[in-house]
């Protein structure tokens, strides 16, 4: 195939044209929907002028008009991808016709059937797949939007903004017009028709605008919508208090979709969400969905400034909007539940994924400088790493600084499209700080590696800590400029005591528990005086930028750092780093057949743990989980998937033997058959009962499987039933059949717990997985239109089962490539995203990695490959 076009942001160049506004038209069916476009058109002052070009694809062209006159065929040039329309004048009315057809896009770009609903999906380019339009970020116009359908099948027509008025037609059709007064780009547009069960409730907000909420769900799932309601009523206050931000139309709808390519999406004043990011029972919805919901609900809503009021110039911009908004979502999730259990999440996610991503062929900045796909840039790079670029922002300039940069931020852009170098710019002006340096982190790809020395000097009381920075090369790039980087520390006492800081040459100011060192070159010192005895440095606080820290310290300095660190998440990150030392150790043991022993001195810490359960259950929850097969295998040059599993099963089963009386009497405590309610005291206390199951499972003892199977048949909600499937889906004998087989029969009718039912059989570790799976996709609750159902069996399976996905005979891959090759014909987007489990090759042993490239080779092979797929494949067999 000829290669698609790569986009670049050094080709930026504004448009041509601007749109002041659109009238739009809907005659919806499902087969064929009939679109009118009416725009009114004006050569940009700024822009080149010339022919209009206009971007569409997969439709089918009616007629345009200028300035109400049917043009000829010679007066305008169609492609597979747009319209170019010649001689036009300065200011002009252009309506176009289309048809396009709902019922036959699998893709979910543009406008498709979902169930009984016709919906839309247009971030980043789906807007041209239902008519002939400008479809770029810079180009805002203020949309009016009627739609026509058939009364019975469709009685709810929803759109951006404010309803005008509807109305009744001929034929048992009925319209409605919607009309949104704030200039939008069209990717933020958005359409619902369909036969739904609306939940309505109120806002009022601090300048008093009454706002009706109304979240819109299929009518059998009318019961489970007051948790995104309440999600979203915080979310709105929250915003109020935390950044001044007030919702600005008469209505906000949440509209939940089956069939959806993300999570959820911001449209204005109609945000349509996958189901499984809205709908909650404590029957049918786990602590983790709650959470997430609520998360979700909020990271939508907050867009509607970051994003929606002042949006992205260009693509390459993505980061602008995604990472300040994740960044908020993530300080609400902590506002509203626990600081330290968010962070460590957040910092795991990052880890594991993000710098996995930096580790590999598919590298790049969180402002990428070119893309062939802009679909395959929604990444964990542009989204949590840029949360993190972002937050350093904040730690630089501290809350109060940061809230004077968002504020001039929206002041200065509301109602633009705009860049990161603008966002910056804002935090600069109103901080009078020179941020040039900092910028970098926008443009340098890869994780930078912070090295810590520490130097003490009795005589004179003085501590040095040397602190260096590099980064690996990168795709594209091979050198890169020192990083300004926000390093927190803090000095504990041989006792576990906080030591006051002063920094040498320093105006006295009152000494503090912790700071934050700013290192801006390739290496630097930082002296801190006055400190009476030898201290030990608590390095990174709360992991204060996206680094790997190499600090040399020993695991008797850990073990110390996990019983005292004042700071909770580097108490919690000190024993993740021993339990790394110690389980690399043992799959070296493994490796050469020795037995695996593991060391007193982390059983010891453990010990200590426990302590901390009735006062932090949500802490010593995360500080008994060890890391992750995936996290460890990044750890070592040639990932060791069998050593790593074989270590860390030995650690848990270690731990579980170990301290068995421990986790009967937590469990015993804590298994309590208290009404399900979600909040953080009582998530805490079901997670830490789940986790002392699953150690209680892992001690081999076949008492503990009978108390799975009753826990999960009297469990009053779908946090501890999910816990003891897991774990019986996780153990071979007649119970798991027999578990699984009735949980299925008692959920079958809920597709969001289908779908954990799937997830638990893709991450079984038992050796029949593969085969497993294979059998789950005819099953004829799977659908592979389906992206949740993709998401729970393959996504699953290959990212979240290292042992089986990785299995020595490469079956694992061929099963990835095959799936991927049939599902790129229906959805390209989804198809993409399960690419990367294959990302990392090189990082595999050469078995391995040959038949990870022959899979990779079985996919570019493929015939007519989307734009999606072959940007992936292309860029990984590069990879020399
Ligand atoms: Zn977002």
């Amino acid at each position: 195939m000829t290669a698609p076009k790569e986009t670049f942001l050094a080709d930026y160049q504004v448009p041509a044209y601007l749109i002041e506004s659109v009238d739009l038209r809907f005659a919806l069916a499902a087969a064929q929907t009939r679109v009118v476009s009416k725009m009114q058109i004006q050569g940009n002052p700024a822009g080149s002028g010339g022919d209009l070009a206009l971007d569409g694809e997969h439709i089918e062209l009616v007629s345009v008009k200028l300035d109400g006159r049917v043009l000829a065929g010679n007066e305008y040039q169609r492609s597979d991808t747009g319209l170019l329309i010649t001689h036009v004048p300065e200011r002009f009315t252009l309506e176009i016709e289309t048809l396009i057809q709902p019922d036959k896009n699998t893709a979910l770009e543009g406008l498709y059937h979902s169930g009984s609903l016709l919906c839309t999906q247009c971030e980043a380019q789906g807007f041209r797949r239902i008519t002939y339009y400008p479809d770029r970020p810079d180009v805002m116009a203020v949309f009016t939007v009627t739609l026509e359908a058939d009364k019975t099948l469709f009685p709810i027509l929803l759109a951006n903004g404010n309803l005008m008025v509807r109305g009744e037609a001929s034929d048992g059709k009925h319209w409605a017009k919607w009309h949104d007064p704030h200039p939008k780009p069209s990717y933020l547009f958005a359409l619902v028709a369909g036969d739904l069960h609306c939940q309505q409730d109120s806002f009022t907000t601090q300048n008093g605008r009454e706002v009706a909420l109304e979240i819109y769900v299929d009518h059998e799932n009318s019961h489970k919508c007051d948790h995104a309601l309440r999600s979203l009523k915080q979310a709105m206050t929250w915003d109020e208090e935390t950044y001044r931000r007030e919702y600005d139309l008469d209505v906000f709808m949440i509209v939940a979709v089956n069939d959806f390519n993300m999570g959820a999406m911001e449209n204005k004043g109609l945000n349509i969400f996958n189901a499984s990011c809205v709908l909650a029972s404590p029957e049918t919805a786990t602590d983790d969905d709650y959470y997430t919901i609520q998360s979700i609900v909020g990271h939508e809503y907050f867009h509607n400034w970051s994003g929606n009021r002042v949006t992205c110039r260009d693509w390459f911009q993505l980061s602008l909007k995604e990472g300040f908004t994740v960044l908020r979502d993530q300080q609400f999730s902590a506002d509203m539940n626990s600081e330290v259990v968010q962070r460590i999440g957040d910092v795991n996610q990052l880890r594991i994924m993000q710098f996995a991503e930096d580790a590999g062929p598919m590298a790049h900045p969180v402002r990428p400088a070119s893309f062939i796909e802009i679909s395959n840039f929604y990444t964990v790079t542009i989204y949590e790493k840029g949360a993190e670029v972002v937050g350093m922002l904040k730690t630089l300039v501290g809350n109060a600084g940061f809230r004077k940069g968002t504020d001039l931020y929206f002041d200065r852009h509301d109602g633009q499209a705009v860049t990161t170098d603008d966002f910056v710019a804002a935090i600069e002006a109103a901080n009078d700080v020179d941020l040039t340096q900092f910028k970098r982190w926008y443009s340098q790809a890869g994780t930078p590696v912070v090295t810590v020395k520490g130097d003490y000097d009795a005589t004179r009381e003085r501590y040095t800590l040397t602190l260096s920075q590099s980064c690996p090369a990168t795709p594209d790039q091979t050198e890169k400029a020192p990083f300004h980087i926000p390093v927190t520390v803090g000095l504990l006492d041989k006792s576990g005591q906080v030591m006051p800081l002063q920094l040498e040459g320093e105006v006295a100011e009152e000494p503090t528990d912790s700071r934050t060192l700013e290192l801006r070159d390739a290496a630097a010192e930082f002296t801190f005086i006055n400190v009476s005895s030898e201290p030990v440095p608590s390095l990174l606080q709360g992991f204060s930028a996206p680094v790997k820290l190499v600090a040399q310290q020993d695991n008797d300095t850990l073990a110390f750092l996990m019983a005292h660190d004042s700071d909770n998440f580097n108490r919690w990150d000190a024993g993740q780093t021993l339990s790394i030392n110690i389980l690399l150790g043992l799959v070296a043991d493994y490796q050469q057949q020795r037995a695996l022993a593991v060391p007193e001195l982390l059983l010891t810490q453990i010990a200590a743990v426990f302590v901390l359960a009735e006062s932090d259950p949500a802490l010593v929850s995360r500080m008994l989980i060890l890391p992750s097969e995936n996290y460890l295998a990044a750890q070592q040059k040639v990932a060791d998937v069998d050593g790593i599993h074989a270590a860390r099963t030995h650690l848990r089963k270690t731990i579980a033997q170990r301290f068995k009386a421990e986790f009967e009497a937590l469990y015993q405590s804590l298994n309590t058959q208290k009404k399900y309610d979600f909040n953080a005291d009582d998530m805490a206390q079901r997670d830490l009962k789940n986790v002392c199951l699953a150690y209680l499972m892992a001690t081999g003892d076949p008492m503990q499987t009978q108390r799975c199977l009753k826990q999960m048949k009297q469990a009053n909600n779908m946090t501890d039933r999910m816990a003891g499937l897991r774990l019986i889906a996780d153990q071979a004998g007649p119970e798991r059949e027999t578990a699984l087989r009735s949980f299925y029969e008692q959920w079958q009718h809920d597709r969001q717990v289908v779908d954990k039912w799937l997830t638990v059989q893709a991450q079984s570790n038992l050796p029949d997985t593969l085969i497993r799976i294979k059998g789950l996709l005819k099953h004829p609750a799977v659908s592979m239109t389906n992206p949740n159902n993709v998401r729970a069996l393959i996504g699953q399976f290959c990212r979240n089962n290292p042992v089986n996905f990785h299995a020595k005979d490469g079956s694992g891959y061929a099963f990835l490539a095959e799936q991927i090759c049939q599902l790129d014909d229906l959805n390209p987007q989804v198809a993409a995203r399960q690419m990367g489990a294959l990302g990392a090759w090189r990082q595999y042993d050469a078995e391995r990695q040959a038949l990870m490239k022959q899979a990779l080779q079985t996919i570019a092979d493929k015939k007519s490959l989307s734009k999606d797929v072959y940007e992936i494949v292309t860029k990984y067999l590069a990879d020399k």
